[in-house]
C-alpha cells in the first residue's frame, strides 16, 4: 500500500538510514516534517530514535518500485544519503530530473562526481572536504596548495 501524503506540505523520503540518514530523519521530523525512511538492511532503523514517528521501508533505494512505494513523486525534499556514491548520485538525479523536487540533497565521498551534478538543483555534502575545513581548523595549519577534495 502506498503511504498517503498528498495533504501534507513538508515530506522528506530519505534513501539510507545510516548515521547521517538516521540522524536528519530525527531532525527533519522535529521541524515538521512527514519522513519517509529507506534502508536496504532492516537493523538500521534501529538508530532512528524511539519516539520516531515516521515511515519506514525496508529495501534497496535504487530500486524504482521501492522508490514509488516511498511516495518519493510527491515529496518536497528527498536526500540521498546510503554509503554508495553511484546509488546516491542516481537516486538525486531521479528525485531532481524526472521528479522536479525542490530540494535534494545528497552525501559524496568522491568530490570528482560534482561534474555529475552540474545544471541540476542538487547540492551534495562532502565529508573529505568538510574533514579538511575542520582539520585547518583545529589545526591552525592554512593549507596553501590546492587540493584534491
Ligand atoms: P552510513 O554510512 O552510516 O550513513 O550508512 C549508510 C546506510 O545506507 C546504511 O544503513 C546502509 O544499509 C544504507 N544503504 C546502502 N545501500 C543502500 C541502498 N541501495 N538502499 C537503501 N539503503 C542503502
Amino acid at each position: 500500500m502506498m503511504w498517503n501524503i498528498r495533504e501534507h506540505k513538508k515530506t522528506a523520503v530519505i534513501a539510507g538510514c545510516g548515521r547521517l540518514g538516521s540522524s536528519l530523519a530525527c531532525l527533519l521530523e522535529s521541524e515538521g516534517y512527514d519522513v519517509i525512511v529507506i534502508d536496504v538492511n532492516p537493523n538500521a532503523f534501529q538508530r532512528l530514535e524511539e519516539n520516531f514517528g515516521g515511515f519506514q521501508i525496508q529495501g534497496d533505494a535504487s530500486d524504482w518500485t521501492v522508490l514509488e512505494r516511498s511516495s518519493i513523486q510527491e515529496c518536497t525534499l528527498l536526500l540521498a544519503v546510503t554509503n554508495d556514491d553511484n546509488i546516491n548520485c542516481m537516486i538525486a538525479l531521479i528525485g531532481s530530473v524526472i521528479y522536479h523536487i525542490d530540494q535534494v540533497y545528497t552525501r559524496l565521498q568522491d568530490p570528482s562526481r560534482e561534474c555529475l551534478l552540474d545544471a541540476t538543483n542538487i547540492k551534495a555534502i562532502y565529508p573529505a572536504r568538510l574533514s579538511l575545513q575542520e582539520f585547518e581548523k583545529i589545526s591552525h595549519i592554512k593549507m596553501k596548495g590546492s587540493s584534491v577534495v
